[in-house]
């Protein structure tokens, strides 16, 4: 009977194990199509200064569009980062935030991965593409990258701080390991709260006391604070009380497609 069941264990490997080589294969093919024809879009999730309700900036999140569907980065990115079109999807994504950059005159995030962070010949792109901005690029870089290798990581980011118009975010901030130590080693301009920390910001004492905390102490720092995952009402109330510079989420707006944006936040400019 054991055995048995051993057996159908192994089936339900194999199973599970050829349903991942096939996805796999699939998103490589819907990857080298858009990559060859252009099918990779942002939507733009704004993000708003919680006193005066203004838009602080938005973020750039990749989506790619084949056959009339929309493939999302969680089925898509790893791959693509692992990928050899790497460096076109970098050119195609510094290129298209520094062009919203320009047109809404607010700052864009644009989000990295490992491999960009880590590439040389990705700074050569942001400089190149940066130059004469008004409102910065800003990158986006999750803990678990910069903590890898900390010493490349430092440098990495002072050549980064060379570059002109490239602010530095943290993203997802207090998910990673020992986040708060770092921060001493670490010139940045922001730190994004992660949405795990503001899902239980109204149930959790000791999570509310832990953005606050954060939040105080990025003051102290002179970095700036934003709040992700904002989706209710009383979360923003208590994150007004605590003090945080900016907040991000479904409750203020959706990531959109560039026109909606347009029509949306910049009807009256015209
Ligand atoms: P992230 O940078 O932390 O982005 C936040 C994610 O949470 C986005 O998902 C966004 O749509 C979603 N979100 C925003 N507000 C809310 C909310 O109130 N509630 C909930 N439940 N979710 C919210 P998305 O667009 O699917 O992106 C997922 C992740 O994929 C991003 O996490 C980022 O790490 C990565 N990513 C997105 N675009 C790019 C890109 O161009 N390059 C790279 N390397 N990674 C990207
Ligand atoms: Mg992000
Ligand atoms: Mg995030
Ligand atoms: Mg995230």
């Amino acid at each position: 009977e054991a055995k048995e069941e051993k057996k159908n264990q192994i089936k339900i490997f194999n199973l599970e194990l050829g349903r991942k080589a096939k996805r796999y294969i699939k998103f490589e093919e819907i990857i080298e199509e858009a990559i060859e024809r252009n099918l990779f879009v942002f939507h733009y999730q704004p993000y708003f200064d919680i006193k005066s309700n203004k838009i602080g900036g938005f973020e750039a999140l990749v989506r790619i569009r084949y056959k009339n569907k929309l493939y999302y980065p969680v089925d898509f990115i790893s791959i693509l980062e692992n990928s050899p079109h790497l460096e076109k999807f970098e050119k195609w994504a510094v290129k298209e935030a520094v062009s919203k950059i320009k047109k809404w005159r607010k700052p864009v995030h644009i989000n990295l991965s490992d491999r960009s962070f880590r590439r040389s010949n990705f700074i050569k792109i942001i400089e190149k593409y940066t130059k004469e901005l008004e409102q910065p690029l800003i990158l986006e870089i999750i803990e678990r990258i910069y903590i890898k290798d900390i010493k490349k990581s430092r440098e990495t980011i002072e050549k980064l701080r060379k570059c002109q118009n490239i602010n530095i975010a943290i993203d997802d901030f207090g998910t990673g390991h020992s986040t708060l130590a770092y921060l001493k080693d670490f010139d940045v301009d922001m730190l994004k709260i992660d949405m795990s920390f503001i899902k239980e910001i109204t149930v959790n004492r000791k999570t509310k006391a832990l953005v606050e905390g954060i939040v105080h102490l990025a003051r102290s720092l002179g970095l700036k604070t934003v709040a992700e995952g904002v989706e209710i009402t009383e979360q923003l109330h208590i994150l007004e009380d605590i003090g945080v510079d900016y907040v991000q989420g479904f409750l203020l707006s959706k990531p959109l497609p560039e026109e909606e944006i347009d029509k949306k936040f910049f009807d009256k400019i015209g």
